[in-house]
Formats: structure tokens, sequence, C-alpha cells
């Protein structure tokens, strides 16, 4: 793809979600997604004819090559859909886990694992975070992988394995080197196929009520003298720590777009509403100054939260995901804060019809509640930010490990 077809092709993602997507959200909020997993692979088979599919992927893998800041164009305009990601193989955690693949997989791990990841034949999962360590100190591991011969044996419990439910490998996060001096040189990324022996689904976790299906659900696992060949190690031994640094930056610019998209969906909404919801015959709720103040500060932090997501896109494209590191903690946390807050007036204007399930806003507001706490909560990005800050005045602010 050259930079210059960026244009049509958000066109065309446009009209794609448009009329096939958005058509589908009263359904899948009366029945949940499961009801409508087989209409979403038929449209999967139509994003790939139509050549807008995993557009980030480079064009041997199927995609087009979008750069960072041009896929983050993308993934605001499918954010306006729940689906959007997922019907055009973007979704995380299988962007992610492309990429790390792509990037430092082996021949065999991408012929095995990333090729039919990226034709959409299979699904993938990402297992790092642990009930019994706190996730916010990601190098605090108690899951295991010993050498046996030419195998790793694995014993750990995770949870909130996004998207294991259906998938056919689960990339784990395991400590191989628990004697490596320096604490996040310790755990290393595996690729553990679903049907390895030793795989244990514990359950399904309920998000805010929902247990929700396939891609849209979240496991937790345990993995009991569970075995796989060493050549399922992806990079080197104890790289892990510094692999999952690297796909958290460009992973956060799509989730930041993506919630972007969903602002502006609510934003809509909201305004819709205020125009046509009347307070008494001839005066729209829009007339009121409260209502107005909450359109004027959401469109200023929409406007806000885009610029920077863009901005930090850039810096991650010119300066690397490690030189940009505090501009993506920064976009982390203020983002999801944005999106809390559009979906929190939007719902306020709608009054009692907000928290029905009979528009979008209250869905999005029991999913998106997460987007403070995933990757990484708000309060060690803002860590991370202050700490950045506070070394030009001469303070060591200890970020945990
Ligand atoms: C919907 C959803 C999907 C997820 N998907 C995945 C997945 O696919 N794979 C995966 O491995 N994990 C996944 N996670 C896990 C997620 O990454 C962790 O929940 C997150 O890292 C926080 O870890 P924790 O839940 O253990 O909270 P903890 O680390 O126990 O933190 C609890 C709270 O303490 C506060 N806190 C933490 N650190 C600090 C600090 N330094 N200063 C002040 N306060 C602090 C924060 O308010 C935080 O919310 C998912 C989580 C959710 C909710």
């Amino acid at each position: 793809m050259v930079m210059t077809d960026l244009p049509e092709l958000l066109a065309q993602i446009r009209a794609f979600r448009d009329e096939h997507l958005l058509p589908l959200e009263p359904l899948m909020l009366q029945v949940g997604v499961g009801a409508i997993l087989p209409r979403l692979a038929e449209l999967r088979g139509l994003g790939r004819e139509l050549g807008i599919w995993a557009p980030h992927l480079p064009p041997a893998l199927g995609g087009a090559g979008l750069s960072l800041t041009a896929f983050a164009q993308v993934s605001e305009e499918l954010g306006r859909s729940p689906f959007g990601h997922y019907v055009l193989n973007c979704n995380a955690p299988d962007i992610g886990n492309q990429e790390l693949l792509l990037h430092h997989g082996t021949p065999a791990q991408q012929a095995v694992y990333l090729a039919p990841l990226a034709a959409g034949e299979i699904r993938s999962a990402y297992a790092m975070t642990e009930p019994e360590h706190a996730g916010s100190n990601p190098v605090w591991l108690s899951t295991t992988a010993v050498h046996d011969g030419n195998e790793y044996v694995l014993n750990g419990h995770k949870w909130f394995v996004t998207g294991f439910e259906g998938a056919d490998f689960v990339i784990v996060m395991a400590v191989t080197n628990p004697q490596a001096p320096k604490l996040h040189q310790r755990a290393s990324q595996i690729i553990v196929p679903r049907g390895a022996p030793g795989v244990e689904h514990v359950r399904k976790i309920k998000i805010m009520g929902e247990e929700g299906d396939g891609w849209a659900s979240h496991s937790e696992l345990r993995f009991v003298n569970c075995r796989v060949p060493t050549s399922n190690l992806i990079g080197a031994e104890g790289s892990g720590f510094a692999l999952a640094q690297e796909r958290l930056g460009p992973g956060l610019v799509h989730h930041c777009m993506r919630w972007i998209g969903i602002c502006e969906r609510a934003f809509d909404l909201m305004c819709a509403y205020a125009a046509t919801r009347e307070l008494a015959p001839g005066k729209p709720l829009a007339q009121q100054q409260s209502v107005q103040h909450a359109i004027a500060e959401r469109r200023a932090e929409i406007n806000a939260a885009r610029l920077l997501v863009m901005d930090t896109a850039h810096k991650i494209e010119t300066l690397g995901a490690h030189g940009a590191r505090v501009d993506i903690s920064l976009i982390k946390f203020y983002v999801a804060n944005v999106l809390n807050r559009v979906l929190d007036s939007a719902i306020q204007v709608h009054g009692g019809l907000g928290v029905t399930d009979d528009t979008m806003l209250a869905f999005w507001y029991r999913h998106e509640r997460a987007a403070r706490i995933y990757d990484g909560a708000d309060e060690v990005h803002k860590t991370v930010v202050a700490r950045q800050v506070m070394k030009a005045y001469g303070v060591d602010i200890s970020i945990l490990a």
C-alpha cells in the first residue's frame, strides 16, 4: 500500500463498516456476540475478498503494509463498531501476536502459527497476568518453564486471557531464567498450542456481568506439567519482558485510536439525542447550558486525544517504542479517561435510555471501564510520566521492580 492509497482504503473501510457491521449491533445487544459469530465469519471472508483485510500486515501476508500512523487512522474507523477490528483480523491480542511472530518468530513458527493467523484461519491468545501477583508489576511471575530434554515443562496459573476460547494457541509468559540477576531478564514468551497436554481451561471470567464468547471472552487457565518443544520459544531466553514492552507501544496506539472511534460514536449519539429530545415543546435538551458544556468539553477532549495519539505514533515511528515510552504512557491513561468521560456524558444526556441496551452506550460503558486497567492501570502509566518529568528536578521515582 502506498500512502496515497490511504484515503481510498479509509473510505472503503467506512463503507464496509456502515453497510455490514453497524446493522449487527441491535441483534448482538439482544442475544450476545455468540449468536452473530457465523455472520462475522462470513464478513471476515468478505473483508479478505475486498482487499481491506489486516491492513497492518505486509502484502506478503495478505495485508496492506500500513505504517503505524496510517493504521492508527484505520483503527479509529474500525473502532466505531465493536466488530471492526475482529472482522478485519486486527483485533487484540491477535494483532500483537502477529507482529511478535513477524518480527521475532523463527521461519518454522511463522509457517505454523503466523501464516494461518494472518489468513484468519486460526485465532490466538496471550497469557501474562496471574491471579496471585499484581499485573502492575509484570516481572513478578510464578509461571515457570523448565527444560526437560528438547521440551519445556510449564506450570502456572493465568487469567484474563482474552480470546482463549476458540484460539489455536496461546503465547505464555513464563520464567525460564530464575537466576538472571536482572528481574526483567528472567521470563520468556513461549507458544503453547491449545491442545498441548496440561493446558487446563478453568473458566470464562464474566466482565461486568457478561461472559462473552470466542474472541470476545476472557479465560482463566492452568498449566500443569504442560509440555511443548523448546523450538516454541520466541526470541531469546530471558527476552520475554523486552518483547512485551516492544509490542505494548504500537498496541496502545491501536487501542487508543479504537477508543477514539468509540468516542466519536458516543459523541454523535449524544448530540443527536440532545437535538431531538425535548424537555418541553420546541425546547430540545441542547438548549440547556449544562448539555452545551458537556458537548464542548467532550469535543475538545476527543480532538486533543487524537492529536496526542497521532503524535505518539509518529514518535514511535521515528524514535522507536523505547524512545517514545513516556508518550506511550501518556496516551494510555489520558485517552482511556477521555473515553470513560465521553461515555458517561453520553449516557447522562440520554437519561434512562442511556443505561438500557437500546443504544450501544451501556455496552461500551460495561466493556470499556477496563480500558483504565488493562495494558497497565492508570496509576502505573502516570508514574512513568511523572518519573520522567521529575528527573529534571533531581527526584528519582522508583517503578517497583
Ligand atoms: C478486560 C481485560 C482484558 C485483559 N486481557 C489480558 C490478556 O489478554 N492477557 C493478559 O496477560 N492480561 C490481560 N488482562 C490483565 C491486565 O493486563 C491486568 O488486569 C492489569 O495489568 C492490572 O493488573 P491486576 O489486575 O493484577 O491489578 P493490580 O496490579 O493488582 O493493581 C490493582 C490496582 O492497584 C492500583 N495500582 C497498581 N499499581 C499501582 C502503582 N504503582 N501506584 C498506585 N496504584 C497502583 C491500580 O489502581 C490497579 O488498578 C486483561 C484485563 C482486563 C480487565
